[in-house]
């Protein structure tokens, strides 16, 4: 057996929502909202599997959904993307990170990450035989630690992975932080890949994408997801937008790892990033409206709440709960005796030293879901 995956644990969010399940707890761990995604997409995507749409699609996928993608940027961010060299779509966004280190690293290169960070990333570098170099955010606003972060970068560096925003810590980047990575990356001339599947889902400033500064253009790749835009993650479709050479590169990996993504789903998608401007706008304050309701509820109940300007999550410090155990234990105790289920943040770091006192909610749920998961709460810790 491969060493690295036979050691590598089931991922935190399937343990917590069995955990879930087994105590019949509301799942705030777990990113995944409650409700369906637009109705005409699943009707779009139902009518194609039924028009018999049902073998492999292009290798780089369906010219509707790498148009849709290439306008999608330019609406959104100015970008001028060519649909046939400069989009692939992927089997998600996962498939979508897997294939962009495949086609940037060696063995023996060092990629940045900065910690806390989605779980898949460390080891998907170390799979490919490349050594991560974290850096630590500052809680509680989750600050770029400026001299930790010039110093990570080295002459065997080839990339940093920034994910805005970002997942756990609902952080988006500053302006500042923006120039400070652009910089460095232009300084030590290696890659970006920007992990923006939360792109649509902001609560005060909008996103901006590292591609869009001077200089990134060609240094960049760019990766959202139809998961997270349209609330459908079962789908597992996402999109990359990277200048030709490296698209030309993820390319290959893309055809070892999946070669095509479902066409029918593709379609959908398409026509859901062709959607109106409100449709998104709608999406980002439904969601602010959810994360107001879980931070005050929150608050309520005695946590410390951590600020959140993004993506699904909010943090919360138990500290004031007076809870004598680390987060882990916690969040076992609060889905045992409250009924609710959070995830330890300290999972999402890539050593043992890791701040141990945070837990994680995912607010993308209904209203009724959050105000009943606050009342257990109240009545629980
Ligand atoms: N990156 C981040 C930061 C995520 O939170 C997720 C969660 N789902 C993914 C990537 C994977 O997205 P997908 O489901 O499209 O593979
Ligand atoms: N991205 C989701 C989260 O962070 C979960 C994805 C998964 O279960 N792999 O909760």
């Amino acid at each position: 057996l491969n060493s690295m995956l036979s050691g590598l644990p089931t991922t935190i969010f399937t343990v917590m929502s069995a955990l879930a399940a087994r105590h019949d707890a509301i799942n705030l761990g777990q990113g995944f909202p409650d409700t369906e995604g637009p109705a005409d997409l699943i009707e779009a995507a139902a009518a194609a599997l039924r028009d018999g749409r049902n073998q492999y699609p292009p290798l780089t996928g369906v010219p509707e959904l790498r148009e849709a993608v290439a306008r999608s940027n330019a609406r959104f961010y100015g970008l001028a993307i060519d649909p046939a060299s400069e989009v692939i779509v992927t089997s998600g966004a996962t498939e979508a990170l897997a294939s962009s280190l495949m086609a940037l690293l060696d063995p023996g290169d060092e990629i940045v990450v900065l910690e806390p960070l989605y779980d898949t990333y460390v080891p998907m570098i170390r799979a490919l035989g490349a050594i991560p170099r974290p850096v630590r955010l500052t809680p509680p606003d989750w600050s770029l630690p400026r001299a930790e972060l010039e110093a990570a970068f080295g002459p065997r560096t080839k990339a940093i992975l920034l994910n805005s925003p970002m997942n756990p810590t609902g952080k988006v980047f500053t302006s500042d932080e923006r120039a400070l990575i652009a910089e460095l990356v232009a300084r030590h001339d290696v890659y970006a890949i920007c992990d923006e599947v939360y792109e649509h889902l902001t609560f005060g400033a909008c996103h901006v994408p590292l591609m869009t500064l001077p200089d990134m253009r060609a240094r960049c790749v760019r990766i959202g997801s139809a998961g997270k835009s349209f609330s459908l993650t079962g789908w597992k479709v996402g999109y990359i937008t990277a200048p030709a050479p490296i698209a030309g590169c993820i390319a290959k990996a893309h055809q070892l790892l999946t070669f095509t993504t479902p066409p029918n789903l593709q379609r959908a998608v398409a026509m859901g990033l062709d959607k109106d401007t409100d449709y998104f706008a709608t999406l980002a304050s439904d969601m602010r409206a959810k994360r107001d309701l879980l931070s005050n509820g929150l608050r309520g109940v005695g946590f410390d709440v951590l600020p959140c300007d993004g993506s699904y999550f909010v943090v919360a410090d138990i500290r004031p709960t007076g809870f004598a155990g680390d987060d882990m234990a916690f969040c076992r105790a609060m889905t045992e005796h409250c009924r609710v289920t959070a995830i330890p943040v300290s999972a999402f770091y890539s050593t043992g030293d890791a701040p141990n006192h945070l837990v994680r909610f995912a607010f993308c749920k209904r209203e009724e879901v959050l105000t009943e998961a606050v009342a257990r709460l109240r009545a629980g810790l």
